[in-house]
């Protein structure tokens, strides 16, 4: 989609940190990490966000998370990590385009703010 950061980030047209990526996913490291470890994973394809997920989608949504699964093995958080989408404004979504924040490398606090 035009003027999306993160379709211009899976097509290659903006540099990122990517730490994995397949034929549908790709994970780069967060431009403003908030905990040591801070990866976003995303579709390649642009979906705004979970809510615009259709029925038909639900394959790409499995990658999405054993691709993240996989990001959290190479980055060598496997065994505490949060995965956490803003989904909306209220939520704290600045960047339409779906992705799941995998964060680790520090005490997770729950509830979260
Ligand atoms: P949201 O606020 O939508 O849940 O998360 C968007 C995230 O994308 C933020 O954590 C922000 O730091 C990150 N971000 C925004 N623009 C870029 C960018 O151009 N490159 C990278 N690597 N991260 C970005
Ligand atoms: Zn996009």
């Amino acid at each position: 989609m035009a003027d999306c950061i993160f379709c211009k980030i899976a097509a290659g047209e903006v540099n990122a940190k990517v730490v994995y990526e397949d034929e549908d996913t790709l994970a780069f490291i967060d431009l403003n990490p908030q905990a040591p470890t801070h990866a976003l994973v995303i579709p390649r394809r642009h979906i705004d966000r979970l809510t615009a997920a259709q029925d038909g989608d639900a394959a790409l949504l499995g990658k999405l998370q054993i691709a993240a699964a996989k990001v959290a093995k190479i980055l060598k958080v496997d065994g505490a990590f949060r995965l956490v989408t803003n989904n909306g404004k209220g939520a704290g979504q600045s960047v339409d385009h779906l992705h799941y924040h995998l964060l680790g490398g520090r005490k997770l606090l729950w509830p979260p703010g």
